[in-house]
């Protein structure tokens, strides 16, 4: 049994992100969907909102989950007895910061590997922190989100 770890912010959960965990899923047994809480970063949504909107848009794949971890993401691998950490590369930009921590995560635990991934070209523009600055300006952001992540932009935004 194959589990692969994808962490992130999910901050929200965008149709770039759901390219890669089909991707991973293909790969693997078992795709956890960790969505980290990290104090330092400011997220526009909670943990719970987080992680509830990831467990909706990945409902319908039996071989995925949603999880949240707090702490040092090694620990939480070695935790869920997961084999890699997937990770999403989606120009040369994301390449010195994502090597780094791979790296970083290989000298704190040597046990496990990070596995980079493309998403499809189309998806390569998407990031959360865009669809939200889009969102917030009134935009359509319907082809970059799930409907129920495009329906919580709108009700966390305009209250
Ligand atoms: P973080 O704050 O940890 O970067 P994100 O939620 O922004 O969390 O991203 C989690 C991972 O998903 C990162 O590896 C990021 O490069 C990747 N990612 C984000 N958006 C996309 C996308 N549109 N296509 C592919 N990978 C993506």
């Amino acid at each position: 049994m194959r589990t692969a770890i994808y962490p992130g912010s999910f901050d929200p959960i965008t149709n770039g992100h759901l390219d890669l965990v089909a991707r991973a899923a293909k790969l693997f047994d078992r795709v956890i969907v960790a969505v980290a809480n990290n104090d330092a970063k400011k997220s526009l949504f909670t943990l719970d909102e987080r992680t509830s909107m990831v467990r909706q848009a990945i409902a319908e794949w039996p071989k995925v989950e949603a999880d949240c971890f707090e702490g040092l993401l090694v620990n939480y691998v070695e935790r869920r007895a997961g084999d890699a950490i997937v990770r999403g590369l989606r120009a040369v930009s994301d390449f010195e910061f994502e090597f780094q921590l791979a790296l970083m995560n290989r000298k704190l635990n040597e046990r496990v590997e990070t596995i980079f991934m493309m998403p499809k070209e189309s998806y390569t523009f998407l990031s959360s922190r865009l669809v939200k600055e889009i969102a917030r300006l009134g935009g359509d952001v319907s082809s970059f989100v799930p409907q129920h992540v495009r329906a919580a932009l709108t009700t966390k935004l305009n209250p």
